[in-house]
């Protein structure tokens, strides 16, 4: 009996031992530099006890794991903060003390930083997640203008939100505003430019009105989906659906630039997460028009091909692809990593109201002209724009369509998203159909209608 025991015991020290003085291992250290905000993700196969503090003169950042080892991944770190990273100048690593492995930021300005945790999803382990913000956030109007190589006229939506006192007289025109409109549909939205934009969005109060409002710049948010954390789908060669989102966005951005009368705002212009929630605040903060994200599809079965346009559902999806399309997008702030912390007004809504209704009835007309240029380009995957419950597209007063641009799981297709030349077609034809778009409902019938309600 007692060597029982003694068994028994010797059995429980070694599985309760080695826990005690168990050191965790750090799989990989990802840092993703932005001028949002700067992340840094350690990523193990158990969870990090943590504290972190700040010190200043000079500002720096603390941050000790507990149970850490120091190795090779965590040493990493330390090489992969770049010269143009906004806001970390170096990261050290040492031994705090027995069990205590510290990492030292040295930052180049004062921040905001948020540290959470993450449980393991897809392909990843539990993640320790820093994300660094600039104390001040960088103003989006302000950015746009300052990005922009001439200084953006202040829309009337932008004027809103300002003192009669402060907004200038008249807008100053855009420097191409004058010039010939490039076709007809450009023209018969530039012909449109003088209604107040905000005033036809339901809800809203109707804006400072007169003849001082010159030219109105429609501003179309181009969202690159994924980023960051989150790829996104891969191709069998290995393509991120990240980088072609980006790449392909980049492109109708500059496009919509060239376009008298318009101007494209990138949701994100890097490799860097931005949470679904984010995507929408930032086409409202820019007073977007419209909504424009772009993906590129997957499926299991390697055959599957073509371009598609989605919508917002109501309720319910159109068909149990774009249900299971819908759920696997929405998945993009689990893998991304979003801090729960802070609450998403957006996607919190499940009630959608009578503006919602509307802006899906102006979404789907927007995603029938694009599938109609879309259908020069590539093959359709469906003839028709279909709805699911994107959260992406839950922007109340903005239309917004999802764009599938091919699949990037297709070989062929995959081949063809990573041509140049294939991206700036599908950017072409985004274009073309947010311009017949506009000729046909041009804001100020949206004014006028609103106004007869
Ligand atoms: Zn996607």
């Amino acid at each position: 009996m007692l060597t029982i025991i003694a068994k028994l015991a010797a059995l429980l020290c070694l599985f309760w031992l080695p826990h005690a003085h168990a050191a965790i291992t750090i799989s990989s250290a990802r840092v993703w530099p932005a001028q949002e905000y700067t992340r840094l993700t350690l990523e193990s196969g158990q969870p990090i006890r943590h504290n972190l503090f700040a010190l200043q003169n000079p500002e720096r950042l603390v941050i000790d794991l507990e149970e850490v080892e120091i190795n090779g991944a965590l040493n990493e770190i330390a090489g992969k903060i770049g010269d143009g990273d906004p806001y970390i100048l170096s990261v050290r690593v040492g031994r705090f003390k027995p069990g205590v492995a510290r990492l030292v930021l040295d930052l180049k300005t004062e921040v905001k930083p948020q540290l959470f945790s993450l449980k393991p999803v897809a392909e990843y382990g539990h993640r320790l997640v820093l994300d660094i913000y600039p104390a001040v956030p960088v103003d989006p109007l302000m950015a746009l203008a300052l990005k922009s190589e001439t200084l953006l006229p202040e829309t009337p939506a932008a004027q809103e939100g300002k003192t009669a006192a402060s907004a200038p007289a008249s807008a100053p025109p855009r420097p191409d505003a004058g010039a010939p409109p490039a076709d007809t549909a450009t023209r018969a939205a530039d012909a449109a430019l003088p209604a107040e934009p905000s005033a036809a969005k339901p809800g809203k109060p109707p804006a400072k009105s007169g003849p001082e409002i010159g030219n109105r710049i429609l501003i179309i948010a181009v969202d690159a989906g994924h980023g960051g954390e989150d790829p996104g789908a891969r191709g069998p060669n290995g393509t991120y659906e990240k980088d072609i989102t980006l790449a392909i966005s980049r492109k109708l951005k500059e496009m919509l630039d060239d376009t008298p009368g318009m101007r494209g705002v990138l949701t994100r212009d890097g490799d860097y997460f931005i949470p679904l929630g984010g995507r929408i605040e930032k086409a409202r903060q820019v007073h977007a028009d419209l909504f424009i994200s772009i993906h590129a599809d997957a499926f299991i079965k390697p055959h599957a091909r073509g371009s598609s346009v989605f919508a917002l559902s109501e309720r319910g999806a159109t068909s149990a692809s774009a249900r299971w399309l819908a759920k696997k997008e929405n998945e993009a702030d689990l893998i991304g990593g979003v801090n729960i912390a802070v609450k998403d007004p957006y996607l919190a809504r499940t009630l959608l109201d009578l503006s919602q209704t509307a802006t899906i009835s102006d979404s789907i007309k927007l995603g029938k002209f694009m599938l109609r240029e879309l259908d020069n380009v590539n093959t359709l995957h469906r003839g028709f724009v279909e709805q699911a419950g994107f959260a992406v597209l839950k922007s109340p007063d903005i239309p917004s369509v999802l764009v599938e641009s091919a699949f990037i799981s297709n070989p062929a297709e995959e081949r063809q998203l990573n041509d140049t030349r294939f991206q700036e077609q599908l950017a072409q034809a985004i274009l073309g159909g947010i311009k017949s778009y506009f000729s046909q409902n041009p804001p100020l019938a949206r004014q006028r209608i609103a106004q007869n309600d």
